[in-house]
């Protein structure tokens, strides 16, 4: 999560909900309990675009067959296996490619306009939060994104493990997730911040210090089912407010070295060269935000193989939020630079990752992010390739999701056009499957 330095009240915005639910052959219009899924039936689907983009490659004439929740087979339609069980679907002008992989969300985040963070982490009750937290589930999904990376429930507790259990268990509709439960900050760095020094008040993460502590935080929280650790390697807490380093470098080592030994990454939000220095050589694989990222940083990266998720969106959003003219004014100083950083990580063969920090700005709205890729020089093939195989891979679940390929869940969707010539043919979405359930549109 990124918080604007200063967040300003903006009228609520109207929360537009389109309420579909989720199911093989039906979508029920209908708020609130949606009925439970079912497995989907073992029936052959041969899905037949326009293209099929298989995470790397756009195949002209391609088609691709379902069978269960499963890719069965992908290959030209001239040589698909066709048999009586197999119900041909056309999708007539679409590119049919792997679902979204969003790499850095907050679902028990709404947008700031709305609501700014302090007042969502401190006012907003428990149950109010995962009630938002299930629309923005339903319209991620719709939009879409078939599974995200959700990096901390931001005060919510583990309400994104319920969350993660509830959409699994097909009791509401959602993507896949990965969750990172309350996140790790080092004590008094983080926020909410700036109250009377006799108070308590709760925070938007747990706090840790020392190599005991940090081993025991990052243990309890695996124990209640994160599948990975989220750390704030720099946060605003210099004297002046200025971000500093948080934890050092034997701390990171050390939660790194804990969340390995489970199976499990740690993921690293970091702006500064000395907190991405630490996370890096610490071990994390992979670094949000990154915005005063130098040469020196962006190859220890390709050396280490770290991924950087740069998240265009969020300062875009909140400068705008803060006042800024998009398009009437020049760019504000902070994005001008980043701008500058990512030009640098991008021409340092850094490997990016699509996450844009959405929660920031609304739910459904991931592919901002991709966009914004494209205006600052990524190839939209390079983009799409980012928000499927390249986020697959970097977040080591390249043998479930990210491709279209045999044996692969089927998590599928078609978009109107060519995106990886057009990413704006990712909001055209005119299906999407997730394993091997059509979840929208209606049938
Ligand atoms: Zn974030």
């Amino acid at each position: 999560m990124w918080i604007p330095t200063a967040a300003r009240e903006v009228a609520l915005a109207t929360l537009i909900v389109a309420l579909m639910v989720t199911g093989r052959s039906t979508l029920v219009a209908q708020s609130p309990a949606p009925p439970r899924t079912t497995a989907p039936p073992v029936t052959d689907v041969l899905l037949v675009p326009d293209a099929v983009f298989d995470g790397g490659v756009r195949h002209q004439g391609w088609a691709v067959l379902v069978r269960g929740e499963r890719i069965e087979w992908a290959g030209p339609l001239s040589s698909a296996p066709m048999s009586a069980g197999v119900r041909r679907t056309p999708l007539p002008g679409t590119t049919l490619m792997p679902g979204l992989i969003e790499g850095h969300s907050h679902l028990l985040l709404h947008a700031y306009n709305e609501t700014p963070w302090n007042d969502q982490v401190l006012r907003e009750p428990l149950a109010y939060r995962v009630a938002r937290a299930v629309v923005h589930a339903r319209q991620t999904l719709m939009a879409g994104v078939t599974t995200v990376r959700d990096l901390g429930s931001e005060g919510a507790g583990y309400a994104d493990v319920g969350l993660k259990r509830a959409i699994d268990e097909g009791i509401v509709p959602g993507p896949r997730m990965l969750v990172a439960g309350p996140a790790m900050v080092a004590t008094g760095s983080y926020a909410p911040k700036g109250f009377a020094p006799e108070w308590h008040v709760p925070q938007g993460a747990e706090e840790a210090d020392g190599l005991d502590g940090v081993t025991r935080v990052a243990r309890d929280q695996i124990g209640h089912g994160i599948d990975l650790v989220k750390i704030y390697a720099d946060y605003r807490w210099g004297p002046n407010g200025e971000t500093r380093p948080t934890f050092t470098r034997d701390e990171i080592t050390r939660i790194v070295e804990v969340a390995r030994s489970s199976g499990r990454p740690v993921v690293a939000h970091a702006s500064t060269p000395e907190g991405m220095r630490r996370a890096i050589l610490g071990g994390v694989s992979t670094i949000e935000h990154g915005d005063e990222g130098t040469p020196e940083i962006w190859q220890l990266m390709v050396a280490r193989g770290v991924t950087y998720c740069p998240t265009l969106a969020a300062p875009d959003a909140t400068s705008q939020y803060a006042g800024w003219k998009k398009g009437v004014e020049p760019e504000p100083a902070r994005i001008a630079k980043k701008r500058e950083t990512f030009a640098a990580a991008m021409a340092a063969g850094v490997r990016i990752c699509f996450g844009g920090d959405v929660g920031v700005y609304p739910h459904g709205d991931n592919v901002r992010e991709l966009e914004l890729l494209v205006q600052w020089g990524m190839t939209p093939l390079a983009a799409v390739t980012s928000a499927t195989a390249v986020n697959a891979d970097a977040f080591q679940i390249a043998d479930r999701v990210g491709r279209v390929r045999a044996g692969l869940l089927a998590d599928l969707i078609a978009v109107q056009g060519d995106p990886t010539s057009d990413i704006t043919a990712l909001r055209r979405v005119s299906l999407v499957m997730k394993g091997g359930a059509v979840v929208s549109p209606a049938r």
